[in-house]
């Protein structure tokens, strides 16, 4: 693609204008958007806002004269909307990998009968940690089970008692069909779990169309409520009388402030609420969320596959050396590309020197996230041509790239 092609996609993208509600730093390439999502300009004075106005002034007056209280609802209801779920099906709260406990658990509850709980082999780890720690809950009662991705249908049997996937996959950013995994599931009489972490905010996601059971994803990656942000856990409407939480914490019972000797579940997707509400969080996240309403979902995801697809084609143009490792047909992609070299590590250390910030995953994948609402089809081109440059000059082999940080 020509650099006047290149500058005429950014002319015509009708996403162009929200790279200016985010804070970028001056000469850097942002393909890291998956794992941290850029700062939105409104969040500072958000936060700002709710530490002197709200806490430092109206003090704890303020959960209800600012509606504290509400939020995990009230910022579920938004996420609902961006992952096709409906007002009250989704609460805003705790981390992911806690909210993926609370949907095991449930599920669990749900079918009682039935001991297995059922993954893929190479899911993020926290997924299946997280079922680890529930067979050992239940001294081994509850059994983990880790498939191929492609033999999962095989294994669809009467003794699973819920089936956990992630939508997009965090290393190669392979697409699961939702649909036909969740109605394969349900014929098997099998509730799913859909980590959503690297889709919300980056593709349509329609649970409810899919009949999906439960979901859990992150708050800090394409949703841009900073880091360590609340996550959210969807339940179907038709789950939540039936579930009785396993992190019975008090603000998920039905009268918290009743102070009772006894848990009674609260109402609705409240249950799935635990203890206090980190409202600091929940503050930033609510002006990444309030941005990302305001943007046209199919028009993200046209773009992200439109991003992803130049620089696939320029990586093989210009750097032969790379091996592509996610799905060439954006359709079966999510918002990334993945690249493999045995040397992965030192050219990330490299690409970041050089400006271009990507991440690195054990053992020698290069991973690029293009995040629609602030990555330009130039950034995209600019990011291979650095790319190109590293590799041509040989300057990953420099020993500082080697040095490994604690975060990759
Ligand atoms: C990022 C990610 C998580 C993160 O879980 P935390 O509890 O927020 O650390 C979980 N699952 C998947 C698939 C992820 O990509």
């Amino acid at each position: 693609m020509t650099p006047d092609q290149i500058a005429e996609l950014d002319r015509a993208d009708p996403l162009a204008s929200f790279r200016d509600r985010f804070d970028l730093p001056d000469g850097v390439i942002y393909l890291d958007g998956n794992s941290l999502g850029a700062l939105p300009k409104a969040t500072a004075a958000r936060v700002q806002s709710v530490v002197r106005e709200q806490w430092g002034t109206d003090l704890i007056r303020s959960w209800n004269s600012h509606d504290w209280i509400g939020a995990p609802r009230r910022l579920g209801d938004k996420i609902a909307r961006l992952i096709g779920a409906g007002a009250g099906e989704v609460i805003c709260a705790d981390s992911t990998s806690i909210n993926v406990f609370k949907a095991l658990s449930a599920c669990l509850q749900l079918a009682p009968e039935r001991s297995t709980i059922l993954s893929e082999t190479g899911n993020f780890p926290t997924d299946a940690y997280m079922m680890e720690g529930l067979s050992k809950l239940t001294d081994g009662h509850v059994q983990q089970k880790l498939v191929a991705s492609d033999a999962i249908a095989d294994h669809l049997d009467d003794n699973v008692a819920a089936l956990l996937l992630t939508h997009t996959h965090y290393k190669t950013g392979r697409l699961h069909d939702m649909s036909a995994l969740t109605a394969a599931a349900h014929e098997a009489g099998i509730p799913v779990i859909w980590d959503l972490s690297h889709s919300a905010g980056a593709m349509p996601v329609d649970l409810n169309a899919c009949g999906a059971d439960f979901a859990v994803g992150c708050g800090y990656k394409y949703l841009n409520g900073g880091p360590g942000a609340p996550a959210f856990l969807f339940a179907a409407k038709r789950h939540h009388d039936k579930v009785f939480p396993a992190l019975s914490g008090w603000l998920g019972h039905k009268a918290p402030f009743a102070f009772s000797d006894h848990y009674e579940a609260g109402h609705g997707i409240d249950r799935f609420q635990c203890g206090t509400p980190g409202i600091l969080g929940m503050a930033a996240l609510e002006v990444g969320l309030d941005l990302m309403l305001h943007a046209d979902m199919q028009a993200i995801r046209s773009k992200s596959q439109a991003l992803g697809d130049l620089f696939i084609e320029r990586v093989e143009a210009r750097c032969p050396q790379f091996e592509l490792v996610s799905p060439r047909d954006c359709t079966g992609r999510g918002s990334q590309v993945s690249i493999a070299h045995k040397e992965g590590y030192a050219i990330m250390q490299a690409l970041i020197d050089r400006g271009v910030i990507g991440d690195f995953r054990a053992p020698d994948i290069l991973r690029f996230g293009f995040t629609p609402l602030y990555t330009r089809f130039r950034d995209a081109a600019d990011a291979v041509d650095i790319l190109a440059d590293i590799m041509a000059q040989d300057s990953w082999t420099a020993p500082q790239y080697a040095v490994r940080g604690a975060v990759t």
